[in-house]
């Protein structure tokens, strides 16, 4: 099997490993990035990107082209409770520094403004920028094992297409491969916290709601029906304001019947307003995670060289670092990784904030 080096070896390419693929290419570090999938996102998914995330995205020079897509924080700030799109409001909030009591903590906050925008949006955008940098990001490649030794990470993974195998052997490893992360699991990350907390079901559609939302817009809308076996479905707005992917969660974390002809009976009673036409353009189960590392930072210190692999937790390739990081995203996300120095170091770390989601 043949082997391949490199500087750093990024595991994922969603909106985490997008980014720091595109930022080490800016710096110059050499890099390869591995992702199964053959393409960005295609679907909506994360969408609420907050302050922190657009200065990331200034420092690589994205933001004007993130912000010519996105919705503009002013019009994120309603968030609307209502039996249905035309039916009762039950509440109306101020979010995301939207009213007067608020807005100058956000601007106080950063230089720049959080925004909404979809991951299947975004994603395209920092890969542009990724490539425009040079980095080298092999898609359709799914890392299958990984390893340590003091020098080295080794990384084997195979091209989905075709079914070749090789190493990358690198210095650094970041693991951004999602909820489900292979570098995690593989490399023995603990996670504390509740999982199947809700299943969920996204329907990614089109239905021009401007008539209802256009005076009250929002970022998110909440309806809650009355006598339905939904308890309630939360509508992330996609485009202003006729693309939506609203999701579903029935009473009692109930699972329930996610065919497209009921799901078309539950988006037509949120509507409310049988006139209103849409079209269904994907339909995603998922399940809501809220799941955390157990182990704050550590780093073990040895004196040099391979003895560095001698001890047990060294040998489970480190130990774990739970980084308070970045989100890239408002739910946040999960990444891991774990680096090795060629001296005296070895350090995996792990940037779970708070909910974590994934794809049943
Ligand atoms: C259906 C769905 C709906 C969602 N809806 C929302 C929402 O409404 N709001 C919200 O804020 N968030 C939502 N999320 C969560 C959001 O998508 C994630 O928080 C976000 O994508 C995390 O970004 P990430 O870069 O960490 O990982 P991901 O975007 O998950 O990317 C992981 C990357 O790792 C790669 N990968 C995984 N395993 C391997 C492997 N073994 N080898 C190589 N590559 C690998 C994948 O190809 C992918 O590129 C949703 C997620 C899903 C799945």
């Amino acid at each position: 099997m043949s082997t391949i080096n490199t500087d750093v070896l990024v595991v994922g390419a969603g909106p985490a490993g997008l980014t720091a693929s595109a930022l080490l290419a800016k710096l110059k570090v050499p890099s390869i990035t591995v992702t199964k999938y053959d393409g960005t996102a295609d679907s909506p998914r994360a969408h609420i990107t907050n302050q922190r995330t657009v200065e990331v995205l200034r420092d690589l020079g994205v933001e004007e082209a993130v912000m010519s897509k996105a919705m503009p924080q002013d019009k994120m700030a309603t968030q609307v409770f209502a039996t249905s799109f035309s039916g009762m409001e039950l509440s109306r909030l101020s979010t995301w520094g939207g009213g007067v009591e608020r807005r100058s903590d956000y601007e106080q906050g950063s230089p720049c403004a959080m925004c909404n925008i979809p991951q299947h949006v975004l994603e395209p955008i920092i890969l542009d920028a990724a490539k425009a940098n040079g980095a080298e990001i092999r898609f359709g490649t799914e890392l299958i094992e990984i390893s340590q030794d003091s020098d080295w990470a080794y990384a084997k993974v195979r091209e989905r297409h075709g079914d070749k195998e090789y190493t990358i052997q690198a210095k650094y490893v970041l693991g951004a491969d999602g909820a489900r992360s292979t570098v995690g699991s593989k490399a023995g990350f603990d996670y504390e916290g509740e999982v199947a907390l809700g299943d969920a079901i996204s329907v990614w559609l089109k239905a021009d709601l401007t008539k209802y939302t256009k005076h009250r817009s929002g970022a998110l809308t909440y309806i809650c029906p009355p006598g339905s076996d939904i308890w309630l479905s939360c509508w992330p707005c996609v485009n202003a304001w006729d693309e939506w992917n609203p999701f579903f969660l029935r009473y009692a974390r109930a699972r329930g019947d996610a065919s497209e002809e009921t799901l078309k009976k539950h988006i037509a009673e949120a509507i409310g307003d049988p006139s209103i036409k849409f079209e269904i353009k994907k339909i995603t189960r998922w399940q809501v995670n809220h799941m955390v590392a157990s182990a704050l930072p550590e780093r073990s210190t040895v004196p040099g060289g391979r003895r560095g692999s001698s001890s047990p937790a060294r040998k489970r390739l480190g130990k774990q670092h739970l980084h308070p990081g970045t989100p890239i995203t408002s739910s946040g996300s999960s990444h891991s990784s774990f680096r090795v120095k060629p001296t005296t170091h070895s350090l995996i770390h792990t940037i779970p904030n708070g909910s974590r989601s994934g794809v049943r």
